[in-house]
């Protein structure tokens, strides 16, 4: 029991999901999952957000997280991969059945041949560059990339089921520009004969502060776990999920010695903090490498908790807030975490 602990609360990721649905509606929430789901992990996540939730729509950046929701999720439930892969991996996503993100002409064609291969109709979004210059069709190109998918469609080899793109979300006025690139691209795919569904731009701040610019779907990561944007206002309804505590693994004087450090994904940066402990707040003064030290407290004993973070507690209220410290934001934080930190669900 010397271990760091993550506990996850199931009741607050429920609260938060359907805050960020009602908030969203009538465009779907696509609830992203990468990195874990930010660290709180996957099967945990895609079980709750399903079944106590009504979540039906997946994102997991690469193919290989998404095929793991795919196995963890209903049938009817879809999963969007967007990472660009190689033809072996393209593979599976058909045959498992899910939708792929595609914003170069080279990846259009390896999801063609793919198709042919397996003999599955490949569910698609394609992606359009609205001026972040991350993987997307540059308008310039977009025509001759409408023509080919098109014609993919036809062929049945891909089924075009959205358009999507990424908001870069430095000023309103960028993403009303970007918003506007979109919506052309959506309309010159439009009068090419496709029928897409699925428009989706936004996501955690977008999505919940700039109405007009959200899509059919709108795919929120960040808000659901309850990390709001670091400097950003408190969210009605949104609270964090997650508290890391550590125990006391030693105590010396006048210092107490808890297990986590910098093996663990505690930031050195993180050093002059205030933890949480049973009487009160105490600075963090050194974090080492498996251990870290703070000033200790009158009755401090081997087995007590302190607290790095989290709701309910002394010090730090959030990762958000322990984030802003160090100019980060708060799922650095979280997904930093490694697997040395236990995960324990809780109500
Ligand atoms: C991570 C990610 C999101 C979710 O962003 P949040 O700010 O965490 O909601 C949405 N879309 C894409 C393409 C992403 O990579």
């Amino acid at each position: 029991m010397n271990q760091p602990v993550l506990r996850i609360s199931r009741t607050q990721l429920i609260k938060n999901i359907t805050a960020v649905q009602n908030r969203l509606a009538p465009s779907t929430l696509m609830l992203i999952m990468k990195d874990d789901a930010y660290g709180h992990g996957i099967d945990m996540v895609a079980d709750v957000a399903q079944r106590q939730a009504g979540v039906s729509l997946f994102g997991g950046y690469d193919i290989a997280t998404s095929l793991q929701i795919r196995s963890r999720v209903e049938p009817s439930s879809r999963v969007f991969a967007w990472a660009t892969s190689d033809s072996d991996e393209v593979e599976q996503a058909l045959r498992a059945g899910v939708d792929l993100g595609v914003g170069t002409l080279p990846y259009l064609h390896r999801v063609i041949a793919a198709a042919s291969i397996t003999g599955v109709t490949a569910k698609v979004h394609l992606k359009i560059d609205t001026g972040l210059r991350r993987n997307g069709v540059r308008s310039e190109d977009w025509p001759e990339f409408v023509a080919q998918a098109i014609a993919a469609q036809h062929a049945g080899s891909i089924e075009i089921a959205g358009v999507w793109s990424h908001l870069a979300e430095a000023s309103d006025a960028d993403d009303d520009l970007a918003a506007e690139e979109f919506r052309a691209a959506v309309e010159m795919l439009r009068r090419a004969g496709a029928h897409p569904t699925d428009l989706h731009l936004t996501a955690s701040a977008a999505s919940w502060w700039r109405p007009e610019l959200r899509g059919s779907v709108s795919r929120v990561g960040a808000f659901c776990y309850g990390i709001r944007s670091a400097d950003g206002p408190e969210l009605e309804g949104i609270r964090p999920i997650a508290a890391l505590t550590a125990p006391v693994i030693g105590v010396d004087g006048d210092r107490a010695v808890i297990g986590i450090g910098a093996f663990d994904g505690l930031p050195s940066t993180l050093s002059g903090i205030e933890i949480g402990t049973t009487a009160g707040n105490r600075q963090l003064q050194r974090i080492g490498v498996t251990t870290s030290e703070l000033a200790a407290w009158p009755g401090a004993t081997v087995g007590d908790d302190v607290w790095i973070f989290g709701p309910g507690h002394h010090g730090e209220h959030s990762a958000t807030t322990l984030a802003e410290s160090i100019d980060t934001v708060g799922e650095e934080i979280i997904t930093r975490l490694t697997s040395r930190v236990r995960r324990v669900i809780g109500d």
